[in-house]
């Protein structure tokens, strides 16, 4: 199929074509028909499969479209017209046509980009970024232009709307982009307030990596009998990246791993996932020092300095960008060959994020997992979730003391050193067989992801960057049993879920007002 059999105006046909998009995407195919016929959607694909253009361009196409039969002036375009004349017009709030919310601003910032890609040959459509980090002076010209497209993050924007800058009376086209990840940072209460400042007549799309739970309800609260769109089942998800596990006796093992993996002669560019910013930073570091051209993104860096990083790493002047999760989100670069997890993210979901920073618009790439031999339990969390085995490899030289414990996806009847299944000999690959029976026993976690099986003081858990009171919180809120992780650093993120306190702890983690 073609992007002009999917009934787009001839100007966003020409602009993608310019964009280098051969034909639509699955998710573009099913969505931008539904769309352009004004559907809400209900959009689960997986990171990097083209979701951005499946709903801006039906967008586009309504905004197109109009152009050729000019909308009624508004009250903010009269009094841009005014000021033009050199009247004196009090404020006017922006009157947006389409908002897109997004969780983090490197992600709002991509889907800005693509937008104006999409727009290159369309007049009088200009697309602004409001986020957090940003100086407020500066929004406030971006808002007095009335920009047709807003790409915001929840927390400012309520800032925008609150303080009158924003009206939403006019707005046609309401888009949530990766809305499971803007619930886990807290933002539900925030969502609820922006939809509610939002007409009933508008078309909703809701993009999501789940459309399950929390997620679900919401959907359906604010949608109206909308089109659900299911692109990859979870076994297929990532075909293109060949995913790995590497066993870890300690840190120097996981450091030395890392520098030889890092030397691999078939890595473009790659992406090394830490916990904490602290690690970020420190490992950014100490891979410069080894020559590396490495960079750090994380949350505790303003938002100008994590603007140039991914600049240089777009430029291919950063090879190595040493990365959080909530920074790494939405990260869009092809010529990502590799992404190492030095640390294991701390829910499944998170996993499938960052690997989908390689394989990127069609390549292949390959995902490498650095893991203690008490962390198994995790790898096992993120293959029940992701339906797949992910194959312990063994580097040569580079051998883990320990054999590699047994595993989920482990034929039965295995025994530890029969040399069926693990401690795979140097250079040798997976011996997993997806599907077969799952094995009494396997991995032992000792103490959840401490990195390193070093026992750490602190208790630092993952909602908040805050000490946990009585053993922290888990995802949804209420107190952990486990105690939670013990990192010494906070790690990078929110509160998640429904605590009172979810959406400010996350804004204020990620600096986003
Ligand atoms: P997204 O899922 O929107 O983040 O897109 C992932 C990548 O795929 C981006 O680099 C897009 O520019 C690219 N892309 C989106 N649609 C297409 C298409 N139809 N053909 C080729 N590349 C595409």
């Amino acid at each position: 199929m073609s992007f002009e059999a999917l009934g787009l105006h001839t100007s966003i046909v020409k602009a993608v074509s310019v964009a280098g998009y051969e034909k639509p995407t699955p998710v573009q195919e099913q969505a931008v028909p539904a769309g352009i016929a004004g559907r809400d959607l209900l959009v689960s694909s997986q990171t990097g499969s083209g979701k951005t253009a499946a709903f801006m361009l039906p967008a586009l196409n309504k905004f197109a479209n109009q152009e050729a039969a000019p909308a009624p002036r508004t009250p903010a375009q009269n009094a841009q017209s005014a000021r033009a004349r050199g009247e004196r017009v009090r404020f006017t709030p922006a009157q947006p046509k389409m908002l897109v919310l997004t969780p983090t601003r490197e992600l709002a910032l991509q889907v800005t980009s693509a937008t104006e890609q999409y727009t290159a040959f369309m007049r009088r459509i200009r697309a602004v970024s409001i986020l957090g980090g940003m100086p407020y002076p500066k929004q406030m010209q971006l808002l007095a232009k009335n920009p047709e497209i807003l790409v915001a993050t929840p927390g400012r924007l309520i800032d925008h709307m609150e303080s009158g800058k924003i009206d939403f009376s006019q707005l046609e086209i309401l888009v949530l982009d990766e809305a499971d990840r803007m619930l886990d940072m807290g933002f539900i209460e925030d969502i609820e307030k922006i939809v509610a400042a939002t007409p009933d007549s508008r078309q909703t799309m809701l993009f999501s990596a789940t459309l399950d739970g929390v997620v679900g309800n919401m959907a359906r609260r604010i949608t109206k009998d909308p089109l659900t769109i299911q692109i990859a089942s979870g076994t297929k998800r990532h075909e293109n990246i060949t995913q790995k596990v590497h066993f870890v006796d300690d840190l120097s093992h996981k450091n030395r791993l890392l520098d030889h993996l890092l030397r691999d002669e078939t890595l473009d560019q790659a992406v090394v996932f830490t916990a904490t910013k602290r690690d970020a930073d420190m490992i950014a570091d100490r891979l410069n020092i080894a020559g590396f051209a490495a960079a750090a993104l994380h949350g505790d860096m303003h938002q100008g300095a994590r603007n140039r990083t991914l600049d240089s790493m777009r430029r291919g002047q950063v090879k190595v960008l040493v990365a959080t999760d909530v920074a790494a989100r939405g990260i869009d670069v092809p010529t990502i060959t590799h992404v190492v997890n030095y640390d294991l993210p701390k829910f499944p979901e998170d996993y499938v994020h960052r690997i989908g920073r390689t394989g990127r618009a069609g390549r292949n790439g390959i995902a490498v997992s650095l893991v203690n031999h008490a962390e198994g339990m995790n790898v096992k969390r993120i293959e029940r979730f992701t339906k797949q085995i992910i194959p312990v490899d063994v580097v040569e030289g580079f051998e883990p003391k320990r054999s590699a414990p047994a595993r989920s996806g482990a034929r039965p009847g295995w025994k530890p050193g029969d040399g069926r299944n693990a401690g795979a000999k140097p250079g040798q690959r997976s011996f997993h067989k997806p599907g077969s029976g799952p094995r009494e026993g396997g991995f032992r976690s000792e103490g959840g992801f401490n990195r390193d099986s070093a026992p750490r003081e602190g208790g630092y858990n993952r909602e908040g960057g805050r000490p946990a009171a009585a053993g922290g919180y888990n995802r949804e809120g209420g107190p952990r049993r486990d105690g939670g992780p013990r990192d010494s650093t906070p790690r990078e993120g929110g509160y998640r879920g429904s605590h009172p306190r979810s959406a400010d702890n996350a804004r204020r983690t990620f600096g986003d007002r």
